[in-house]
């Protein structure tokens, strides 16, 4: 055996542990499977024991007693991620924090929460407690823990008003545990912040979040069609621009995707029209309708808040057609399907996904992400694309970062590749502090793993831990 998993099991007692294979294995994957560079990649990747604490001090002794033993550790909230985050390529310890989840604190405009709390459930206590509700969540509103949004997530519903969730504000504090062989508990706020988030939960682990509230709205899902992605796109640029308008969600997904794959909502939407997708609040929805009546071939193909009881039964939220639910549905009809994350940026953004669009055609339909970026209203593509290989993959994203839009690999596991394509010195030297030996998710910080890697040889990273698996 790779490490004394029977050692760690027997000083752990007292904390859940698992070592089943075939549940270990379960516990051992997230949503990499969207990729089919990652599927052949991460296929065989399993950890040895997943271990499922439900405070902070037993995740506190977990990490000495894996300390002592050498034995590497890879957080998991509920395993929701696309990019293989919580997946161990070293093997060894799941940590599992779903158990350790509750809302402890709800304050005028801030929630304090355990790291294992699932996003919906977090909303309901604050709705409930004082009609306040989470400024963002990604669609997996329902499944997704916020300690696992914090270190693997970056946006989403919601980010049309609040930006990131790295932009400044949108995270209060985090309590941080480390991997050292007295692990130490530290409380990050400001800049420090980003020591963390968005690591992949590569330096520490998130013990407790306080997260902003907004009052609660009642939100109306509304949808428009058009005849042109470019009209449809223009539609959803101005009305992210109108600051009264207040919308949680907005986004663009071109034909014939909303009629072939949102099959619950399929009898509103006729194949031919490119989709306009929204959240707005109820008492904004009059002067919505009103703005999109005068826009350039709006029509109007859904709203929910008039739907007759039998109609609405079983129909997913608006969020549940949008950001990766759009290529989960996509995929799981056609699994030759897989997608792209791109960035338009400020001011080009209509132009530019127009002129993309036109080039790509039907290989690579358009789903856009209203946003603001840095206080401009811009848009994210997560356009799908109808796989033919790696190598056509590579072109699609050489040919977009030729016309001016980054491309954010989703096809790679580690932070760099997936991201900026540089190092983030911040989280490097966190991780030098607070997990000198290297065992939090071993293989996903590449400036850690292989410091003289050259990133711009365009090679892919593949860790050495990967080949154990
Ligand atoms: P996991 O997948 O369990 O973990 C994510 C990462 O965080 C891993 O690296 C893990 O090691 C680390 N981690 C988890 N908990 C901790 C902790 N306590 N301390 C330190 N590190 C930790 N993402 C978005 O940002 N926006 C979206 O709109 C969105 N939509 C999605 C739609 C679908 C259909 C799917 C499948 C995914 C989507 N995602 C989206 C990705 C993912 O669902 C979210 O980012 C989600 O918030 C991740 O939470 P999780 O609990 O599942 O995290």
């Amino acid at each position: 055996a790779r490490y004394d998993i029977d050692g760690l099991v027997s000083r752990l007692d007292g904390i859940k542990t698992e070592t089943n294979p075939a549940l270990v294995k379960q516990k051992s994957r997230d949503f990499y499977w969207y990729s089919p560079t990652l599927k052949r990649q991460l296929d065989e990747v399993s950890g040895d024991v997943v271990v499922s604490p439900k405070s902070r001090d037993e995740v506190v002794r977990t990490l000495e007693v894996a300390f002592a033993l050498g034995i590497p550790v890879t957080p998991r909230g509920t395993g929701t991620g696309n990019y293989g985050q919580a997946m161990p390529l070293s093997g060894g310890i799941v940590l599992d924090l779903s158990l350790f989840n509750a809302v402890t604190e709800i304050h005028h405009g801030r929630v304090v929460a355990e790291p294992g709390a699932v996003v919906a459930a977090m909303d309901k206590t604050t709705r409930a407690d004082s009609r306040q509700e989470i400024r963002l969540h990604p669609s997996t509103y329902h499944t997704a823990s916020i300690g696992g949004f914090i270190a693997g997530g970056s946006g989403g519903v919601g980010s049309i008003r609040w930006g990131g969730l790295r932009d400044a504000g949108n995270i209060i504090s985090l309590e941080v545990v480390t991997m050292e062989a007295s692990p130490r508990v530290l409380t990050l706020t400001g800049d420090d912040l980003h020591k963390v988030s968005h690591a992949y939960g590569t330096n520490g682990i998130i013990t407790k979040v306080e997260m902003p509230l907004t009052p609660a709205y009642a939100w109306v899902d509304v949808i428009h069609g058009f005849d042109t992605l470019r009209e449809a796109t223009e539609f959803a640029n101005s009305a992210g621009e109108q600051d009264g308008l207040l919308l949680k969600e907005l986004a663009v997904v071109a034909a014939p995707v909303p009629h072939d794959h949102f099959k619950r909502h399929r009898k509103y939407l006729p194949r031919e029209k490119h989709l306009v997708l929204a959240m707005v609040a109820d008492f904004a929805l009059t002067p919505y309708l009103a703005f999109a009546a005068r826009h350039r071939g709006s029509e109007l193909l859904f709203r929910n808040d008039t739907l007759a009881p039998e109609d609405a039964k079983g129909l997913p939220p608006v969020f549940e057609l949008a950001w990766n639910h759009t290529t989960l549905r996509a995929l799981r009809d056609d699994p030759t399907i897989t997608y792209l994350q791109v960035l338009y940026p400020f001011p080009n953004q209509v132009e530019l996904v127009t002129r993309i669009h036109e080039r790509f055609g039907d290989e690579l339909p358009a789903h856009l992400e209203f946003v603001k970026f840095d206080g401009k209203v811009t848009c994210f593509g997560l356009p799908l694309v109808r796989f033919t290989s790696e190598e056509r993959l590579d072109e699609i994203m050489a040919i977009h970062e030729e016309m001016g839009a980054p491309i954010f690999n989703p096809h790679r596991y580690t932070l760099e590749e997936g991201g900026m394509k540089q190092t983030d010195e911040v989280q490097l030297a966190f991780k030098r502090e607070a997990d000198p030996q290297g065992l939090l998710n071993p293989g996903k910080m590449i400036a850690w793993e292989d410091p003289s890697y050259d990133y711009r040889s365009g090679k892919t990273f593949l860790f050495r831990g990967l080949a154990e698996a």
